[in-house]
C-alpha cells in the first residue's frame, strides 16, 4: 500500500502540485496543499515539487508464501438451467496458463441440481470438479454462494481464481476477494502467467487510453473476471477425464440473510454476442431512419445488428446492443462496420471476430488497422449496393 504525504514544514503553498495533478486530486485550502478522495498515488505531484515537500510512502506488506497456492480454479457458473459458455472459455484459458508453470485447472460448481453438469466439464481437460449441491442453493445468493467457493478455497488453495464477467459473477468475485484480502481484477481481456506465478491481468483502463497490467504481488489467490467473448473456448474431448469431488455445504449457508420472495425469469433474449454474422452502425449514419439499412443488410445476411457508442446516446439504440467497453463484447464470424471510426473503446470489444469489413470515406480511419477486408467510400453508396446484390443473388 502507498500513500502520498504532505511535510507542512516544507511546503511553500506554490500550488505546482494541485495544477499538474492529472486528477484533479488535490485542492489548495488556506494556500495550502489538501488531498481529496480521486488521489490515485500516482506520484505526479512528488516529482513536481520543487521544495521536494510531497513523498510517496510505501508501506511494506509481508508477503503470502506463493509456493502453497497452487493450480487455477475457474468458477462454473450454471444459470438458467445451463453452463454458463464464458466458463469453457475461461477453462480454456486456464489450461493454456496452467502449462507455463505446471499448474492443474480444476472447476467449481454451485447450486442445485448442478451435479449433472460435472460429468459434462469432464471433457474439458480439467482435473478436479467441485461440488457444492443442494436445493437452498437454487437461486443465487450472494453470501451462500461465496460461503461455498471460500469453502473450496480454503480446501484447494489455488493460486488464480478466473469468475466470468456476467451478472452473477460480477456480484461473487469482489465478495470472494475480500474475504480473502486479495487482489481482483475486473473485465481482463488478457492474461498471462509469469513463472514466478504472478497473473499479468491486462485490461483497458483511463477510458480504454491504455492497457494496464496488473499483478497481484503479495498475496494470494489472484482473481480475475473476464468477459464472455473474450477467451477462446476448448473442443471437447471425447473422453472423459478428472475427478468429481461432492463437498459438504458449509455450516450457516442455509441461514443465509437473503432469502427469495420470488422468482419473475424474464424471457431470453438473443444476445449480439451470440451472432454469428453483425452489421454495425457507427456515426457516420446522418439519420435514426438510416438504421434501416444497417438492419436490412443483417437481415439478408442471416445476421444481427449493432452499434457504437454515439448512437445509443442519441437514442437511436439500446445498451444491449452497443459494442464495446461500455456494451457487449462480440466474436462473431463476420461484422461488417458502416461509418465506424475503431476508436480502441469499440475495437477492444470487436477485434477477436473472424472476419472484419469496415465501411468508411477516411482511408486512414483507425478501423482500418484491425479489419481484414476495407472499403474506403462512402456507406450511403456501398450498403445499399450490397443489399442489392444480396436480394438479386436470393431471387
Ligand atoms: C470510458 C469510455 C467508454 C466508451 N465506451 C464505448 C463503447 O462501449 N462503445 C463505443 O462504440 N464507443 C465507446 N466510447 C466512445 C468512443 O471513444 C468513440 O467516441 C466512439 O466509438 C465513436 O463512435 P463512431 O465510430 O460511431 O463515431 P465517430 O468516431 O464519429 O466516427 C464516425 C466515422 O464515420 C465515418 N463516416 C462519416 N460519414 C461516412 C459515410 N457516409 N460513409 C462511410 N463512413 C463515414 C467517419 O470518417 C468516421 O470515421 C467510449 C468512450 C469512453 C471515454
Amino acid at each position: 500500500m502507498a500513500k502520498i504525504a504532505i511535510l507542512e514544514r516544507k511546503c511553500t503553498g506554490c500550488g505546482l502540485c494541485a495544477s499538474n495533478c492529472p486528477f484533479g486530486a488535490i485542492d489548495m485550502k488556506d494556500g495550502r496543499p489538501d488531498l481529496n478522495a480521486a488521489c490515485k498515488v500516482c506520484g505526479i505531484c512528488v516529482k513536481n515539487c520543487p521544495e521536494k515537500a510531497i513523498l510517496k510512502l510505501e508501506t511494506k506488506v509481508d508477503s503470502v508464501d506463493k509456493s502453497k497456492w497452487n493450480d487455477i480454479l475457474v468458477f462454473a457458473e450454471v444459470s438458467g438451467g445451463r453452463l454458463h459458455p464464458v466458463c469453457l472459455e475461461l477453462v480454456g484459458k486456464a489450461r493454456e496458463l496452467a502449462k507455463n508453470v505446471n499448474y492443474k485447472v480444476k472447476t467449481v460448481l454451485v447450486g442445485s441440481g448442478v451435479s449433472a453438469f460435472a460429468e459434462e466439464l469432464k471433457h474439458y481437460g480439467v482435473s478436479e470438479i467441485a461440488v457444492y449441491d443442494d436445493p437452498a442453493l437454487s437461486y443465487f445468493r450472494a453470501d451462500a454462494y461465496a460461503a461455498c467457493v471460500e469453502d473450496y478455497i480454503k480446501y484447494a488453495h489455488p493460486s488464480v481464481v478466473l469468475v466470468g464477467a456476467t451478472s452473477l459473477g460480477r456480484s461473487l468475485a469482489p465478495r470472494l476477494s475480500t474475504r480473502f484480502h486479495t487482489g481482483l481484477t475486473a473485465d481482463c481481456t488478457k492474461l498471462e502467467l509469469r513463472e514466478n506465478t504472478d497473473l499479468v491481468q491486462i485490461r483497458p483502463a483511463f477510458g480504454g487510453n491504455i492497457m494496464a497490467q496488473i499483478i497481484t504481488t503479495n498475496t494470494r489467490p489472484q482473481f480475475a473476471t473476464v468477459r464472455y467473448k473474450v477467451m477462446t473456448p476448448p473442443e471437447r474431448a471425447e473422453e472423459a477425464s478428472g475427478d468429481i469431488l461432492i463437498r459438504k455445504i458449509p455450516k450457516g449457508v442455509l441461514e443465509s440473510r437473503v432469502s427469495c420472495v420470488s422468482v419473475e425469469p424474464i424471457p431470453p433474449k438473443k444476445s449480439i454476442s451470440d451472432a454469428e454474422i453483425l452489421v454495425v452502425g457507427g456515426r457516420g449514419l446522418q439519420k435514426e431512419s438510416d438504421l434501416d439499412m444497417i438492419r436490412e443488410l443483417a437481415r439478408l445476411l442471416g445476421g444481427d445488428w449493432a452499434t457504437t457508442r454515439p448512437l445509443v446516446e442519441k437514442g437511436w439504440n439500446t445498451n444491449d446492443r452497443q459494442i464495446g467497453l461500455s456494451g457487449r463484447t462480440v466474436r462473431p464470424r463476420l461484422i461488417i462496420t458502416c461509418g465506424v471510426s475503431g476508436a480502441i473503446q469499440f475495437t477492444a470489444c470487436m477485434n477477436g471476430s473472424d472476419h472484419i469489413v469496415a465501411i468508411n470515406t477516411d482511408k486512414n480511419a483507425p478501423i482500418f488497422d484491425v479489419a481484414h477486408v476495407a472499403i474506403v467510400g462512402d456507406l450511403y453508396e456501398i450498403v445499399p449496393a450490397l443489399i442489392r446484390q444480396l436480394k438479386e443473388a436470393q431471387a
